[in-house]
């Protein structure tokens, strides 16, 4: 009965955490949309992802407690990781963050059709 007692807490915990993580995805996104700073972006994103891998492993070791499960997500975030390192591309021209889809990378951007870099 000695789990009974911290599920609870847990549950609680994983809520606030999930909402900080939530709400600073949903700033993020919303900064990526909205700013024409390519750079500031480029240098961001990263981090950001980074960030992202970092929660998902700290997800699943607090809800599994399985270094098997961890050893298993860890590739998985680092190819999705990858895969948005390489499809997500900023234009110098207009700032505009352009995200490939289906692993296609972008090559022009939409709004003013400068190439990406
Ligand atoms: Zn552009």
């Amino acid at each position: 009965m000695e789990s009974a007692r911290w599920y609870p807490r847990l549950y609680r915990d994983m809520k606030t955490a999930l909402f900080v993580c939530g709400c600073i995805i949903a700033a993020v996104i919303v900064f990526f949309s909205q700013s024409n700073d390519a750079a500031l972006k480029r240098r961001i994103l990263p981090w950001y992802l980074l960030g992202i891998d970092a929660a998902g492993i700290a997800f699943v070791w607090v809800t599994e407690h399985s270094l098997g499960l961890v050893f298993l997500a860890i590739p998985c975030l680092v190819v999705i990781t990858a895969l948005n390192m390489k499809l997500i591309k900023f234009c110098d021209q207009c700032g505009k963050t352009v995200q490939g889809w289906w692993c296609v990378e972008p090559l022009i951007c939409p709004r003013c059709g400068a190439d990406l870099p």
